[in-house]
């Protein structure tokens, strides 16, 4: 799978530099690289919608963009719809997408699907968005933005067996949600689909304890924690919030340890000792503009 660029993807067109920002704490960033080109400078991504003063005095901000930025993110990466009806505290896409919205068919078929909350679509923009994908013949398809377990049904299910080695997500954010994802999970294992990924956010109106239960719960499940160190959506610094009842570091060994597991096997954070296991600091899947 293509990596994602992560960071700020940039490209000129004639002479003016386009900037799409990802995440908020590239801001800086972005402002020195508008501030330093000799021309017009034009910015877009999450972190401008988020943030749209903070680079309002050097660049023209959330204009219509001449070429898809999300290529330059990721080009296997496409958008079948926009935004969510979900209002969960922690994300920014309520607040700078709204509501769902189905791009109908006119999307740019490939196998990595960005959309934030694909099951809140009607079954007819969700069976159409099979179809198109499996026409395609994709050697993979990864949801990559997670389904919302509550929401899964055997229809679902039944489109996603149409696709060749699918890569389903889910997310663990909160312990009332074991039900739905164990379920989910369970439903979808009975159809034969077997590569399960589950999202766990920590740091946010937890405790050490309560991610702990949630990561090692998926191991349970058969799946593959990803977890997610929750970052305000106005952080100009990466991981610089701690939860009361966290420090930073009990955060950065959590994401050691848990994001891991697939390459270095199930370690918990109860037997993990920074001195022995060098494990690298990974950070978890997010989309970009
Ligand atoms: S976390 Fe997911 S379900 Fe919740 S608002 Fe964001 S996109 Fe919607």
């Amino acid at each position: 799978m293509t990596a994602w660029l992560k960071d700020i993807a940039k490209w000129e067109i004639g002479r003016t530099l386009y900037l799409s920002v990802p995440f908020t704490w590239l801001l800086p960033k972005a402002r020195q690289l508008a501030l330093l080109h000799k021309g017009p400078v034009q910015a877009g991504g999450p972190a401008v919608q988020l943030m749209p003063d903070y680079l309002a005095d050097v660049a023209a901000v959330n204009r219509p963009c001449p070429v898809e930025p999300l290529l330059f993110h990721n080009p296997l990466a496409t958008f079948t719809s926009r935004g969510c009806p979900n209002s969960c505290p922690f994300c920014a896409v309520p607040r700078i997408e709204g509501d769902l919205v189905e791009l109908g068919r006119d999307w740019r078929p490939a196998p990595i699907i960005c959309d934030n909350n694909l099951l809140a679509a009607s079954r007819r923009h969700f069976g159409q968005v099979i179809g198109k994908l499996k026409d395609c013949d994709f050697p993979f398809v990864d949801f990559n933005q997670g389904l919302e377990a509550r929401l899964l049904t055997p229809f679902h299910i039944y489109g996603l067996t149409m696709l060749k080695n699918p890569m389903i997500r889910f997310a663990f954010d909160h312990v009332n949600d074991e039900a739905a994802v164990a379920d989910a999970i369970s439903l979808c294992r009975k159809q034969g689909l077997k590569d399960f990924g589950v999202y766990v956010l920590i740091g946010f109106n937890d405790t050490p304890e309560d991610a702990q239960y949630r990561l090692e719960k998926v191991w349970e499940w058969g799946a593959l924690p990803n977890p997610m160190r929750y970052q305000p959506l106005d952080s100009l610094e990466k991981n610089q919030y701690v939860q009361a009842g966290w420090t930073d570091t009990l955060l950065k060994d959590y994401m050691r340890c848990y994001s891991n597991s697939k390459r270095f096997g199930q370690l918990s954070i109860i037997n993990y000792n920074p001195g022995r296991h060098d494990l690298p600091l990974l950070e978890g899947l997010v989309a970009a503009e």
